[in-house]
C-alpha cells in the first residue's frame, strides 16, 4: 500500500499543512495509508490527536521521511537531503523561482510534482489548482490586512458624532487575489475599483459590482488568456496614466502577475507621493516601489506601504483546508505516475535522476550560461 507522509513546513511564518484531518479518511478510502509528523498540523490549529483519530499514524520527521512513498507539503522543506531515491514530493515548489530546488531533488533520485506548474486550463485539473485555492485565500487576507492598518473606517458610517466617508479602494490586477480583495473590500463597505490589463478581467471586475478604471494605455491579453508582459513603452504609458490616476484613493491593493514573467512594476515612488498621509499599500504582487517582501514601510509622507508576498499563510486554516483538497486530488491522480500523460508530464519536475520539466531544464541552463 502506498504510504503518504505529512511533513511540518519549515518556510519562516508558514502556517499551513499540506494535509488536513478531514481528508486522511478520503485518502484512506482511496488506498493509501497516511503518516503525520507530529505537530504537522499545529500551525493551522489541527493537533496529533484529530489526525489519529482520522486514522493517520503520527511520527517523528525521521520516520515519515523513511517510511513515505510519497512526501505531501506546501514549499520545498529546509531539509531536502532526508528525501531517497524513488521517493516522490508533491508540493507547491516554485521550480522555476529556485533552480537549486530541482537540481537537488533530480541528483537525490527523487520524483518531485509541483503542483504551481498544473496546466490550469484543463477541465480535469480544476480541482487540483492551488494557485487558485491560496490566491483565494491571499485576495481575501489582503482586504483585512488594508482594512487593519487604514486608520479610518472602510464602510460608511452614520453615527450621533456624525457620518464617516466610505474609504476609496483601488485594487490593480484583478486575477483570483485581486477579485476576491475586491469583493472583500466591497463587503467591508469600501467603495472599490478595479483595473487590469486584460479585457476579460475588466468584466470581471465590473460582475462584482466594483467599478472599473479604463486608463490610456493598451489592453494586454497574451497566450492562454493569461496577461502577457507589457513592452517597455506601454508599461511607461501605464505607469503614467497610473501614476494620476492613484491619487485620491485611500487604499491601494495591488496583485498583479504575468505568468513565467517579472512582476510589472504599477505603482511607481511618484504614484506614492501623490497618496494622502494615512493611506495604505498592500503589494501582493511585487508591484510597488520600495516595497520589501514580510516589511512595512512607512514612506516620509506617511504612507503605509506593506509587502505581503505571502498572505495565505497567515490564514492558515482555510488554506490549508482548500490545499489539502488540491493535493488529494493531485494524488487520486497522478499516483500511479504516467509521465506519458499531458497532465502528469506537465507537473512533473524530475525523474529518475533528470530534470524532466523543460522549462524547468531551460531555466537551469540560461542561468548557467548568464
Ligand atoms: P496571475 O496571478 O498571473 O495575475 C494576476 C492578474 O494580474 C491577472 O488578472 C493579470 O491580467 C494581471 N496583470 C498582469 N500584468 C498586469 C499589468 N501590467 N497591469 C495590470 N494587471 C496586470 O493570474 P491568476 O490570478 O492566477 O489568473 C488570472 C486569470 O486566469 C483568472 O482571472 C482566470 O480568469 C484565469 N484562470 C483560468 C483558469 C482556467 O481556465 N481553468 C484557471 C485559473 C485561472
Amino acid at each position: 500500500m502506498t504510504i503518504i507522509g505529512v511533513i511540518r513546513e519549515t518556510a519562516p511564518g508558514e502556517r499551513r499543512v499540506a494535509l488536513v484531518p478531514p481528508d486522511v479518511g478520503r485518502l484512506k478510502g482511496g488506498g493509501f495509508e497516511v503518516l503525520v509528523e507530529t505537530r504537522a498540523g499545529a500551525g493551522a490549529w489541527h493537533d496529533d490527536e484529530a489526525y489519529t483519530a482520522a486514522g493517520a499514524r503520527v511520527a517523528s520527521r525521521a520516520e515519515v521521511y523513511a517510511a513515505s512513498d510519497v512526501v505531501v507539503c506546501l514549499r520545498p522543506p529546509d531539509d531536502l537531503e532526508a528525501l531517497r531515491n524513488g521517493q516522490t514530493l508533491v508540493g507547491l515548489l516554485a521550480p522555476l523561482d529556485d533552480p537549486r530546488v530541482p537540481e537537488r531533488l533530480a541528483a537525490a533520485g527523487v520524483t518531485a510534482i509541483s503542483l504551481d506548474l498544473l496546466p490550469r486550463t484543463l477541465s480535469r485539473a480544476q480541482a487540483m489548482d492551488a494557485l487558485t485555492s491560496q490566491a483565494n485565500v491571499a485576495g481575501y487576507k489582503a482586504a483585512l490586512v488594508a482594512a487593519d492598518a487604514y486608520g479610518g473606517f472602510l464602510p460608511m458610517l452614520v453615527t450621533a458624532a456624525g457620518t464617516t466617508r466610505p474609504a476609496r479602494v483601488l485594487v490593480l490586477g484583478a486575477g483570483i487575489a485581486g477579485l476576491q480583495a475586491i469583493a472583500t473590500a466591497r463587503r467591508l463597505g469600501a467603495v472599490v475599483t478595479g483595473y487590469d490589463v486584460r479585457e476579460a478581467a475588466r468584466e470581471d471586475i465590473a460582475s462584482t459590482g466594483a467599478s472599473v478604471l479604463r486608463l490610456d494605455a493598451p489592453a494586454a491579453t497574451g497566450e492562454g488568456g493569461y496577461a502577457r508582459s507589457l513592452t517597455d513603452e506601454e508599461a511607461e504609458q501605464q505607469r503614467r496614466a497610473l501614476d494620476t490616476a492613484v491619487a485620491g484613493f485611500d487604499v491601494v491593493i495591488t496583485a498583479a502577475q504575468v505568468p513565467g514573467g517579472r512582476s510589472p512594476l504599477l505603482v511607481t515612488e511618484d504614484a506614492l507621493e501623490r497618496l494622502r498621509p494615512g493611506a495604505v499599500v498592500v503589494d501582493l504582487g511585487g508591484n510597488v516601489a520600495g516595497s520589501e517582501p514580510g516589511r512595512t514601510v512607512l514612506t516620509s509622507r506617511g504612507v503605509t506601504v506593506i509587502g505581503a508576498p505571502d498572505l495565505a499563510a497567515q490564514v492558515p486554516e482555510a488554506a490549508s483546508t482548500a490545499y489539502s483538497r488540491n493535493v488529494c486530488a493531485v494524488l487520486a491522480a497522478l499516483i500511479p505516475l504516467d509521465p506519458d500523460d499531458e497532465l502528469h508530464a506537465a507537473m512533473l519536475v524530475t525523474h529518475q535522476g533528470r530534470i524532466t520539466h523543460p522549462r524547468v531544464a531551460a531555466a537551469i541552463t540560461e542561468e548557467v550560461t548568464s
